[in-house]
């Protein structure tokens, strides 16, 4: 009876008429999911969960070129051994043998950061930047913006940065405006590179931080800028640049930069991750601890 209402709808269509038999039977359809048990649901869902972060993950990044890239050489592999093209179907057959290494290398970024995010826990709080220490590190950066002063300022957040950290000298100090601005003088030995800021205290000066290999970043970008976004396409740390050439202040995160025109928006940038942020999972930790 299904089958029938079935031509009856592509008979309406002005599609020539699917066979009868390369309809699927709905009685057999019925049949497959009477078998499916409550694990095979999960699996399901787990499956398209993690695919669906992993699509999250490589938007709007290079990577998505380059799976197409992929598709398009095992669309190529498909193709010759239908063909039966002997020379094709060697050459591809050589290179995609190599596939899980050449993945491996080829997206180890969005890797390392999938796996943090992985791990990152739901309660995780980012409390270690109070409003206080947010609000030094604003006018810090003005006063220096203002200078034309030069400024990399690294905010840690659920990543670690150890790797990073270590590059530099380390100071475990207070974080104050002023420290920050003494750092980032030109006279000051430790100027160049970044600043650490972890747990709300100034942990290492003259960082050395990951370039950016993104080929897409606007060209008049120099090193300082590139270093900025490098860091924030593999951890989750937030990072503020000042232009020692253009004065410009910029907000970096996921390996985006936003231009922070002045205090008022650097300020709403910085409460929308750190304050706001850590509030929903104060909320939520309280109400899991209610329930
Ligand atoms: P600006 O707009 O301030 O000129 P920029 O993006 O054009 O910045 P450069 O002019 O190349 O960048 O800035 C050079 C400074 O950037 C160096 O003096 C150093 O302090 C910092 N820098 C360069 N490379 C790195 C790195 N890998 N890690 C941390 N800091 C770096
Ligand atoms: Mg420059």
């Amino acid at each position: 009876m299904g089958c029938q209402s079935r031509d009856a709808l592509t008979a309406d269509l002005s599609f020539p008429p699917v066979p009868f038999s390369s309809l699927p039977d709905a009685a057999f359809m019925l049949e497959i999911l009477k078998l499916l048990r409550w694990q095979d649901m999960l699996d399901i869902l787990v499956v398209a969960f993690i695919i669906y972060q992993l699509i999250l993950i490589i938007k709007g990044t290079r990577s998505v070129q380059m799976i197409l890239g992929l598709v398009v050489l095992s669309a190529g592999y498909f193709m010759s051994v239908a063909l039966d093209m002997a020379a094709l179907q060697w050459l591809l057959n050589t290179f995609l043998g190599s596939l899980l290494l050449i993945v491996v290398i080829v997206f180890q970024h969005d890797i390392r950061r999938a796996l943090t995010q992985v791990g990152k826990s739901p309660f995780q709080k980012n409390r270690d930047m109070a409003e206080k220490e947010l609000d030094e590190i604003v006018r810090a950066v003005f006063y220096l913006s203002k200078r034309r002063i030069g400024a990399l300022i690294v905010l840690e957040r659920e990543s670690g940065l150890r790797d990073f950290v270590e590059s530099g000298s380390d100071l475990d100090a207070r974080l104050s405006k002023e420290l920050l601005i003494s750092i980032f003088m030109p006279v000051s030995p430790l100027h160049d590179g970044g600043v650490i800021i972890q747990k709300g205290r100034i942990q290492t000066a003259g960082c050395i931080l990951p370039l950016t290999k993104n080929p897409y970043i606007d060209k008049r970008f120099g090193t300082r800028h590139r270093a900025a976004i490098g860091l924030s396409e593999e951890t989750d740390a937030v990072i503020i640049v000042v232009s020692e050439e253009t004065q410009e202040v910029s907000l970096v995160q996921h390996g985006a930069l936003t231009r922070m025109t002045d205090e008022m928006t650097l300020t709403k940038g910085l409460h929308a991750i750190f304050i706001v942020k850590d509030q929903q999972a104060q909320s939520w930790k309280s109400w899991v601890g209610r329930s």
